[in-house]
């Protein structure tokens, strides 16, 4: 819950403890089931009891000290903590339970944005609770999404030259060594293909090992 006082022409929301409505009477306030309620009303936080920007005052130093060795730039608006990345925009402000959620600047357009209750944006559903934690979070989805983008760089198709006849004869040329008894030629080329087997088997595991932490940073 969040109040604000029904008189006031400033149109601002504080916590139940925020000593700027202790002093009021009960009948003067106002209260709205969350912040997000009460912004849609038009009002917005005080500076003063927002949680997220008391948060972040507890602990600037080291805030700060993460954004610098990570090259974050940020500012803080009335609501919220504005986080410029070398590759990408977040914002840390106030969700309903009054808690620090993360939202992540839109790099395309998805379905779901007309859903989102900050335009631009989508709610990045990150697991950590507080701010520190949360600006690591930012760091290493940054990292993974560098490393997995969304939108690979097309790469030019290389056309292969046909193989000459000659070639393809080539290939498919034993390479085992000549006197090689018959037997033992056909148990090395049965162990070749089971290596050849394996290494097809191995490769849709890394894919899918691959899918799954995309959906996991994603998700
Ligand atoms: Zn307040």
């Amino acid at each position: 819950m969040v109040y604000g006082l029904k008189t006031s022409a400033a149109q601002v929301v504080h916590t139940a403890d925020c000593h700027y409505i202790a002093k009021h009477a009960q009948g003067d306030l106002v209260a709205y089931g969350s912040i997000v309620g009460a912004m849609q009303n038009g009002r917005r936080f005080c500076r003063h009891c927002n949680p997220v920007l008391q948060e972040y005052a507890r602990n600037r130093l080291s805030f700060d000290r993460f954004c610098e060795d990570s090259g974050f730039h940020y500012r803080i608006d009335e609501m919220s903590i504005d986080l410029q990345t070398p590759t990408g925009a977040w914002k840390l402000t106030v969700g309903k339970e009054n808690q620090s959620v993360l939202f992540h600047r839109n790099t395309e357009s998805r379905s779901v944005d007309h859903l989102s209750t900050i335009k631009g944006y989508h709610l990045q559903r990150c697991p950590e609770k507080d701010l520190l934690s949360q600006l690591k979070y930012i760091y290493f989805h940054d990292c993974f999404r560098g490393e997995n983008p969304y939108f690979p760089p097309k790469e030019k198709p290389v056309k292969k030259p046909a193989p000459s006849k000659k070639k393809k004869h080539a290939a498919k040329k034993d390479t085992l060594p000549i006197g090689m008894s018959k037997k033992k030629r056909k148990k090395m080329k049965e162990q070749q293909r089971e290596r050849e087997r394996r290494a097809k088997i191995r490769s849709v595991l890394d894919t899918i090992d691959a899918l799954q932490m995309a959906r996991r940073a994603t998700a």
